[in-house]
């Protein structure tokens, strides 16, 4: 006969303190600790007064630059974009840099898809500079965007970036000349098509022989600047990075996850040559400001703008006089941040880690049964048991702010919520209450040993599922799995009521709290409200992965019986409870702090189109459930196939009255026809200051090849649309552009489809402007005014 099976939960698991309360205590400020030097060292560093020393970058004297680029909207095309291009000039020139204008048509990497085929282009203007280095074995590229939006002056994005650059060229061109050319590339026609970086990176001279590119931008307006793209096999550039830069934030999971996302840089311009390898960082934090009208000098934070400062600087440097013919390494690495700099390996080493993870948690679930802490049937029990708070955590974030959205519909438009402090305490609150939940009714009946041994399983096996498809993010499951497999077995090869396994817990603690605090902190911004869930899940893992030390502080609740039972069953349901209740207080405290007013509008969008042929007029909107605002104006969706331009099928439209205003002009300057081919000259005029043209040809005409203000672009057809090919032209000269299209032979009568569009809604017939507390969506469409004709052939 065997020993009969315990009855106490704390005999089945890992540790049993003697003096639980202290041990917890203990372990609990431990992890607080380690928390609050994470927090810390992802905090930004404090903005260097003006008369910082000439060799050190200063926010003060950056953001002199970033008020005079940032004083209105600016994008390309526009006069104010000329005025901040002659300022930049101004000042490369003023610092003795060879400085010049790449003034150049550049047409957008890839064709535009679906089923409208054509192509974007737009008329750049790059201000490019160079700081000639004494011996150099290849070029560094400080590159940033100087357009900005179109609905805002661009505070943030990108006069950051540009300051940024302006100051680093001072510190720079002030120090001891580099041992490489450094250039300074402060791109055009970003926000319209990264077309400047294209322009630069296929045609400038200086871009033949490639380089290193570090690429500077902002999708907010504070936070911590995160390194978060690199060019392939970038071990030796995240090894300079980690060295070079002064606040080395940034993750291999980082690059994973904006890979996965719709967005784009100047860096992916670059990333599309041959012969570019870089890093690109920008700070993402107080995301509601993006694009919009408040994305102001005034919003910025000038910690974050110092950040960006030295980091560029460190690493200008350190590329400045690096051999740049050494930097492929061959291989990707996993990096992230921890308390005073980045840890790194590399990326052969991600795979093997993770079978050793998993090889140590099954070696613990062995030990453990052997050691009488638990069974195999109780472990089978721990993991699958373990997949519940993986699962319902995210799916409870996600209901949490479909209810306050549900509240708050003007969140709907927003990146992220203006004050979203509350709301992201609450998802983690709501995390920590699944996990407790579980906990309580799990733990008396499996047991601590097999549920911790259940949950640091599915880290390991996360780690494996990781390592195979996305490895730049398996380090966040897999070393918790080890440390945590590791803390285990140590505690199970001492005195189950000594010190060491307590103490061997609160390390596996603190290796998960430094490893997934940094990422639930990061991914809040990075992500949005809208998908909580992300942070939410790497909030219960974290949780699962010092389940140990959850145990020591989770009241006692089992073996008694009667009235002692059910005083002890409340006992542990405490922290479920309270973790619950903050959560709804956190929410509910967001809804109450967070409200629309002057200073945070709720975001609205509105455009006008005209058709000038038939003088129909409507007003579009984005918005899928227009706010009241809107409401005004456009009511169910329609088709905008006869506005080919705009590139959506449907919008909200209402009735508008027509304005008074010319569509471009089109002219047919040669029409040549032979068995095989039609070929038609024309040139599209607009009649008024504009920001885009575009020109699209009927979906019965298949068009060969295109040439459009000198650029060949390959032809196309609509499949099943009324306009089909396409041509969007950013930044129009006033004098026009002329396009030959090449058509099929066979076709029927063609026809044309020009539009153009200019900004801001004010003097349109009908329009009432927006109360205090209603605001402008951040969208490169917002506050459009559209014009059209259809020309015949
Ligand atoms: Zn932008």
């Amino acid at each position: 006969m065997g020993a009969p099976p315990p009855t106490r939960a704390a005999d089945r698991a890992l540790a049993r303190p003697r003096r639980r309360p202290l041990a917890a205590l203990a372990a609990l400020a431990a992890l607080l600790a380690v928390g609050g030097t994470v927090a810390y060292d992802l905090d930004t560093p404090a903005p260097r007064p003006a008369d910082a020393p000439a060799d050190e970058f200063s926010a003060a004297r950056a953001y002199r630059n970033v008020e005079t680029i940032a004083a209105r909207p600016h994008p390309a095309g526009s006069p104010a974009n000329d005025q901040v291009r002659a300022h930049l000039e101004g000042v490369l020139r003023g610092l003795g840099l060879e400085t010049t204008v790449q003034d150049t048509v550049a047409r957008e990497a890839g064709q535009l898809s679906g089923a409208a085929a054509g192509s974007t282009l737009a008329r750049v203007r790059n201000v490019v500079a160079r700081l000639p280095g004494t011996d150099p074995t290849g070029k560094v590229f400080l590159v940033a965007h100087y357009d900005s939006v179109q609905s805002g002056p661009g505070g943030n994005d990108d006069a950051a970036g540009t300051s940024t650059i302006l100051e680093v060229a001072r510190a720079l061109a002030a120090g001891p000349r580099p041992r490489n050319d450094v250039v300074f590339v402060l791109t055009d026609a970003e926000e319209a098509c990264l077309c400047g970086a294209s322009a630069f990176a296929a045609d400038h001279p200086l871009a033949a022989d490639g380089g290193v590119v570090l690429n500077l931008e902002a999708r907010g307006s504070t936070g911590p600047v995160i390194m978060f793209e690199t060019s392939r096999d970038n071990a030796k550039l995240v090894d300079v990075f980690g060295r070079a830069a002064p606040h080395p934030v940034g993750t291999s999971f980082a690059v994973e996850i904006y890979r996965a996302l719709p967005n784009d840089t100047d860096f992916t311009a670059f990333l599309d040559r041959a012969g570019f390898v870089g890093l690109n960082s920008a700070y993402i934090d107080g995301g509601a400001v993006y694009h919009t009208p408040l994305d102001t000098p005034a919003a910025m934070d000038r910690a974050s703008l110092q950040q960006h400062g030295d980091n560029a600087l460190g690493l200008a440097r350190e590329f400045g006089h690096a051999d740049l013919k050494a930097l492929d390494a061959g291989h990707d690495a996993t990096y992230f941040p921890v308390p005073g700099g980045l840890a790194r390996y590399p990326g052969w080493l991600v795979l093997p880690l993770a079978v050793a993870a998993l090889l140590a948690v099954l070696a613990l679930g062995w030990l453990a049964r052997r050691r009488g802490r638990t069974t195999y049937g109780r472990l089978a029990a721990g993991f699958a048991l373990g997949l519940a708070p993986i699962v319902v955590a995210p799916l409870g974030a996600q209901l949490l702010w479909a209810g306050v959205t549900a509240v708050r519909p003007g969140y709907a438009e927003l990146l992220d919520p203006y004050r979203p402090t509350w709301y992201r305490l609450a998802v983690v609150a709501l995390a920590a209450a699944t996990l407790f939940t579980w906990y309580a009714l799990t733990r008396r009946r499996v047991g601590p040993a097999a549920l911790a041994i259940g949950g640091l399983g599915w880290l390991a096996v996360l780690g494996i599922v990781l390592a195979v498809l996305v490895p730049g993010g398996a380090y966040l499951t897999t070393l918790p799995a080890l440390a945590g497999a590791a803390a285990g077995l140590t505690a199970l090869a001492v005195r189950i009521d000594g010190p060491w396994p307590v103490l061997a817990a609160t390390l596996a603690g603190a290796v998960a709290v430094v490893i997934l605090l940094p990422t639930v902190v990061l991914l809040f911004p990075a992500l949005g409200m809208a998908m909580g869930g992300v942070a939410a899940l790497f909030a219960v893992l974290l949780g699962l992965a010092g389940l140990p030390v959850v145990d020591l502080l989770h009241p006692e609740a089992g073996g008694q019986r009667g009235l002692v039972a059910a005083r002890a069953r409340r006992a542990g349901a405490l922290p479920a409870v309270a973790a619950g209740l903050a959560a709804a207080v956190f929410a509910g405290v967001g809804l109450a702090v967070d409200r629309f007013d002057a200073a945070h509008p709720v975001p609205t969008h509105l455009m006008y189109a005209l058709d000038a042929g038939t003088g129909q007029a409507r007003w579009l909107s984005h918005e899928t459930d227009p706010q009241p605002w809107t409401g005004q104006f456009v009511g169910g969706a329609a088709s905008v196939a006869d506005f080919p331009g705009l590139g959506d099928t449907e919008l909200r439209s209402g009735p508008a009255q027509a304005a008074n205003l010319p569509a471009p002009k089109l002219e047919v300057l040669a029409d040549t026809r032979s068995t095989e081919q039609r070929t038609v000259r024309v040139r599209v005029t607009p009649q008024r200051p504009v920001r885009l043209l575009t020109l699209h040809v009927d979906g019965a005409t298949e068009v060969e090849s295109a040439v459009v203000a000198g650029r060949a672009i390959p032809g196309g057809r609509a499949t099943g649309t009324p306009w089909g090919f396409g041509i969007v032209f950013h930044a129009p000269p006033p004098e026009g552009i002329e396009v030959t299209l090449v058509l099929a032979g066979g076709s029927g009568p063609a026809a044309l489809r020009a539009m153009d569009a200019s900004d801001g809604l004010d003097g349109v017939p009908g329009f009432r402007p927006r109360p205090a507390d209603v605001g402008v969506v951040g969208s490169h469409s917002s506050e459009m005014l559209a014009v059209a004709r259809t020309y015949p052939l």
